[in-house]
């Protein structure tokens, strides 16, 4: 057993861990990272995030296993301002409602969690366009993947959907249908050896981008050729790739830019479905820039004394801090369990849900807490840590449990993401403003880059 000392102590390795770490370590503070080495859902990202609120009914209904004939768009808005509303008239106990944010103090806080994570990979988006997703569902985006950057359709423009059967998740069919179903004749497949031609049929888009990387060091040139035919037959203004093609992966910068140089059309890779290569980029990205040191492990207790916490403990370390940032996610990374009872493991803390605590936590069963269809606004998703405004978790009675732990990320209550659209933006500004709080907890100046930003 070791036992180290740090002045922060940051558990959790996803995006709202990062975000935190980032802005710690920018101020120059002593803080160190615990978590395994297996990623969270931060590596399951499409390459599309919302953070300003709900854009509308289609999205939710058509994440969950539905039938195209189930599929029935109700509203979509891209409007920011009517989307912020929306979010506060429906969850008035949302985070951001939490923290006492206003619509001007997210987008600031977004922007600047964006720029300190200096990852080319993902882009702020100032427009008000909707994305097209792999699931057909038209997507009014906020935070993008840089490769999906382009995808975004206007009106009267026409789209070639690049056909990859060995991509399971992957249906140019189903996207060609639903863009033309809005707008006919908009969209055509397009099928372009090797992509339309790699074996096999595999859900996880990194094997497929790995296959396509190999087929064309074999036949350079050849992939932009049969593209550049379609392009011109079809009058193609906007060609969409299938998830396993982009200009953020180093393997792949060279062919995409190759792509973007022959033809004559905007380029762009799509979001993805889950296994998404976008998360997994970003996951990778986060993981090799951080210069924080990492204890790589789980964290399994914390020692509290008199409402502080000392001590954060794994199986093999304890490291003792003076303050902790969590951030361990939920289900996907363990974060939170998922089955009784139903408390935050590390301290112990009781989950909320709708504004007051779970009363039965050791006999909640989970199923309970779903609705019935897939794409139901699930209390369960809505259950997790509540906190006070400067992110310190709360116990039963709605007061601080601990002075010194400030909370971030999807294991936040008050949110569904999905429904509520704000799914990134959450786990960005509640990592930079935990940052902020743990720094000012312990009198330390955040970096002259962060007070100004
Ligand atoms: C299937 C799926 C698809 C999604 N698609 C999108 C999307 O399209 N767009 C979007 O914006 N969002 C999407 N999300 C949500 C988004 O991925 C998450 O909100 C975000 O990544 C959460 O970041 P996080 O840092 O809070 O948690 P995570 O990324 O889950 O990270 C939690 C981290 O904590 C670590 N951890 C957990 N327990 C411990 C412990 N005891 N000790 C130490 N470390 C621990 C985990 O290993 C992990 O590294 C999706 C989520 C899922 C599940």
């Amino acid at each position: 057993m070791s036992t180290r000392s740090t002045q922060v102590a940051i558990i959790g390795g996803g995006l709202a861990a990062f975000t935190a770490a980032e802005t710690i370590r920018r101020s120059g503070a002593d803080a160190l990272m615990i978590h395994p080495q297996s990623p969270g859902a931060t590596a399951l990202w499409s390459g599309l995030g919302q953070a300003f609120g709900p854009a509308g009914s289609l999205l939710p209904q058509s994440a969950g296993s539905v039938e195209a004939a189930e599929r029935v768009v109700q509203t979509l808005t891209t409007d920011r301002d009517e989307r912020f509303a929306a979010l506060s008239r429906r969850r008035p106990f949302h985070p951001y409602a939490r923290w006492g944010l206003s619509r001007a103090e997210v987008g600031a806080h977004l922007k600047s969690a964006l720029r300190s994570l200096d990852y080319a990979g993902i882009e702020r988006v100032d427009e008000e366009v909707v994305f097209p997703t792999a699931y057909a569902a038209p997507y009014s985006a906020d935070i993008v993947a840089t490769s999906t950057r382009q995808s975004a359709i206007t009106a009267g423009e026409r789209v070639g959907v690049v056909a990859c059967p060995a991509l399971a998740d992957w249906s140019a069919a189903r996207l060609v249908d639903a863009l033309n179903s809005t707008r006919p004749d908009t969209a055509v497949v397009v099928e372009a050896a090797p992509l339309s031609s790699l074996p096999g049929a595999s859900s996880h888009s990194v094997k497929v981008a790995t296959q396509l990387a190999a087929a064309l060091e074999d036949a350079p040139g050849t992939f932009a050729a049969a593209l550049e035919q379609s392009v011109d037959a079809h009058g193609i203004d906007l060609l969409t790739l299938p998830p396993c093609l982009g200009r953020s992966w180093t393997e792949h910068v060279e062919i995409f830019g190759a792509l973007e140089d022959v033809l004559s059309c905007r380029v762009a890779e799509s979001a993805a479905a889950r296994n998404s290569i976008h998360g997994w980029r970003l996951d990778r990205y986060l993981r090799s820039r951080n210069a924080l040191e990492v204890v790589s492990a789980r964290a399994v207790s914390a020692a509290v004394e008199n409402r502080s916490a000392r001590a954060v403990n794994t199986v093999s370390d304890t490291v003792s801090a003076d303050a902790v940032i969590l951030a361990t996610g939920r289900w996907i990374g363990r974060g939170l369990p998922g089955s009784a009872p139903l408390r935050e493991p590390i301290f112990g803390v009781d989950l909320w849900l709708d504004g007051g605590p779970i009363r039965n936590p050791e006999e909640a069963w989970p199923p309970r807490l779903l609705e019935e269809l897939p794409w139901g606004d699930h209390p369960l998703f809505r259950a997790g840590v509540a906190t006070d405004e400067t992110l310190r978790p709360l116990d039963l009675n709605g007061a601080p449990a601990v002075d010194n732990v400030f909370a971030a990320g999807r294991l936040l209550a008050g949110f569904n993401p999905i429904w509520d659209g704000t799914t990134m933006g959450v786990d960005l500004i509640s990592g930079r403003l935990a940052a902020l709080f743990a720094l000012e907890y312990l009198g330390i100046a955040a970096s002259r880059e962060e007070m100004t930003s």
